[in-house]
């Protein structure tokens, strides 16, 4: 209920109330001064009688009383006049007049107690009083009762009764009372519209002001107040009000169009201008953030981890699986997921255009169509891929995962953060890749393309520091090119470098994706394979040896052949570290040297005493 409703019921309540009392209270004493006048004046209409008795008593015509009687009764209001004797003058006169008997019990009680009586007596037509007043034998004064009448001083000689009608003086009093209840209703009415006069353009005034409230609290400051009232403070209310979402108004629209400016954040979820605009500061803030700490990671593979943080708080996605995409080498590689299963072709990520995401440079999603990406085979029923570049040869595909098709909408509405955020983190990416490459550069050798030395000493550290180094299982080869010297004198060092290249492609061919080959220096190259068996190591280096033996280096119409030799050391069977196992190796190759060349020798404990390395 509204405050001028509850405040006009309230004052009518009131009012209605006190006007309840008034008639009440009116009524009540109303009655009781007529009543009270109306017996007096009854009494008084009955002392006149008696007097009028007394004065025919002295003057003797007593037997003229009947006249006199009649004339009084037809005074205006009179209904009735009678008197009655007592039983002391009917002794002592005989019997009165045959109406002078008594004639009802008050007559009969007024003349046994000799007590006046008075009564109201009304009906819906009339009001009338009922008065009777005993006519006492008067010892004192003139006349003198005691000197006719043989009675007692004091002693009851008759009654004067009579009936009034003051039906006249109830209706007046209704009238009066009527007129009295029309005032008040007036003047009731003339409160409520005062009331209504002063107190409404105040209840307007907080009307509007909460209206206008609730739209600041959706964040529309465009609701001004205008008010009717005229009291200088509550106009001064209003004004700096008006004033305060003037303002609140300019500022936040100002603060929302640079904002709108600065950042692509997609659609927003909120309408509140301030809402949104906390929202997007909170995001530049978070931006900043992410940039700085990417700033400072080591690896590109903390990078991808921290993306898929922010792909899980600005999506809103629980599965999902990051792509980082290589134009020149058309190739996919998982950077980051959350599912167990690579939900894409195994083609897909050897064949990177059979990513539609990738080949389109367009968000692909599932719901556009039915088996929109041939490539996609997860069990998610929908997918959502947004593709970004980084540079011309590098892209990242963010492929996010639900069961849920409401998600897709919320993905729609999210993508733009999420590739604002891209967007700010591109330089930094860029250079970290750029810095990866240098790296991979510094840890390659430059005339084989197998890693270096330097990256050998790298990767042996990493794999001392394995807490799992204990189920690690490596088998280390040392390589060197039999009478390599002799090449360089008798063909020259281009020819020379032709085998090492030659010997280097050999290995490529015969080790997987796991193992590890670097040219340890020279003609010398250490090969690391990773989860081998003894046997299986040694017919890998066998394979090595024999083939490198029957491939030839044409020159000016000569075929030149070379030969290897390759010691073979295994972790953690013979050695506990990954030096100690190339050194081991390093001893077989010398024992290989030593009984002929061109021959594979697994290093046995006897060639070498075993000294901590
Ligand atoms: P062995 O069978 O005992 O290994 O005899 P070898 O002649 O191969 O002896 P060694 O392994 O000590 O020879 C190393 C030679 O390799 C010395 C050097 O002239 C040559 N060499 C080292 N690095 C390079 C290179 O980058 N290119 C070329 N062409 N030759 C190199
Ligand atoms: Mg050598
Ligand atoms: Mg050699």
């Amino acid at each position: 209920m509204s405050t001028y409703r509850r405040l006009f019921i309230f004052i009518t309540t009131l009012l209605s109330l006190l006007t309840l009392a008034i008639m009440v209270n009116t009524v009540y004493n109303f009655r009781d001064f007529s009543f009270e006048r109306s017996i007096k004046h009854s009494e008084n209409i009955a002392q006149i009688v008696r007097d009028g008795l007394t004065a025919h008593m002295i003057n003797n015509i007593m037997d003229k009383r009947a006249y006199f009687l009649r004339k009084i009764s037809e005074t205006k209001g009179i209904e009735k006049l009678w008197i009655v004797r007592g039983e002391s003058v009917n002794r002592q006169y005989g019997k009165g007049l045959e109406n002078e008997l008594p004639q009802d019990e008050i007559d009969k009680k007024v003349l046994s107690s000799g007590k006046s009586f008075s009564k109201l007596r009304e009906n819906a037509e009339k009001a009338l009083i009922r008065v009777t007043i005993p006519y006492k034998a008067n010892p004192y004064g003139e006349p003198n009762c005691l000197s006719c009448h043989q009675v007692k001083a004091g002693e009851t000689l008759g009654a004067i009764s009579l009936e009034l009608d003051i039906s006249d003086v109830r209706q007046q009093g209704i009238m009066t009372i009527l007129k009295i209840a029309g005032i008040t209703i007036v003047f009731i009415l003339i409160a409520m519209i005062a009331v209504r006069m002063n107190f409404k353009p105040y209840l307007e005034f907080f009307n509007d002001l909460r209206d206008s409230l609730i739209h600041a609290r959706r964040g529309d400051f465009s609701h001004k107040i205008h008010t009717a009232v005229t009291a200088p403070d509550i106009r001064s209310i209003a004004e700096l009000y008006n004033q305060l979402i003037e303002k609140f108004e300019k500022t936040v629209g100002i603060i929302d169009k640079k904002l709108a400016a600065l950042v692509k954040s997609g659609e927003p979820e909120c309408s509140d201008p301030l809402e949104k605009s906390a929202e997007t500061i909170q995001m530049l803030a978070d931006i900043h953030h992410f940039k700085k700490t990417i700033e400072l990671d080591e690896s590109m593979a903390l990078i991808y981890e921290r993306l898929g943080r922010i792909v899980e708080k600005v999506m809103g996605a629980q599965y999902y699986v990051i792509f980082a995409v290589r134009k020149s080498g058309n190739t996919r590689e998982v950077v980051c997921k959350t599912v167990e299963a690579i939900p894409c072709s195994a083609s897909s990520m050897t064949n990177a255009t059979e990513c539609r995401a990738f080949r389109t440079m367009d968000i692909v999603e599932s719901e556009q169509f039915p088996n929109l990406c041939t490539a996609y085979e997860g069990d998610f029923s929908n997918y959502f891929c947004i593709p970004y570049a980084i540079t011309d040869d590098f892209a990242l595909v963010i492929m996010l995962l639900s069961d849920n098709s409401g998600d897709v909408s919320v993905f729609q509405k999210r993508s733009a953060s999420l590739e604002y955020y891209l967007e700010n983190a591109k330089p930094v990416i860029q250079g970290k890749l750029l810095m990866e490459k240098l790296r991979e550069k510094s840890l390659k050798d430059g005339l084989t393309g197998l890693y270096n030395r330097k990256f050998l000493e790298e990767f042996i550290d990493t794999i001392n520091r394995q807490s799992d180094r204990s189920e690690t299982r490596y088998a280390a080869l040392m390589l060197d090119i039999d009478f390599f010297k002799k090449v360089n004198d008798t063909y020259g060092h281009d020819v020379g470098d032709k085998f090492i290249k030659l010997l280097s492609r050999t290995i490529l061919e015969n080790i997987r994706k796991g193992d590890i080959a670097a040219r340890y220096g020279g003609e010398e190259f250490v090969v690391l394979l990773h989860n081998s068996t003894k046997d299986g190591a040694v017919k890998v280096a066998e394979r090595i040896r024999k083939e490198f033996s029957e491939k030839t280096v044409h020159l000016q119409g000569e075929n030149i052949k070379k030969t290897v030799s390759i010691g073979v050391a295994f972790m953690p069977e013979q050695a506990k570290t990954m030096r100690e196992a190339i050194k081991y190796a390093d001893v077989a190759l010398y024992k290989a040297k030593e009984s002929g060349r061109n021959k594979v020798v697994v290093f046995d404990p006897d060639m070498f005493e075993h000294k901590e390395y």
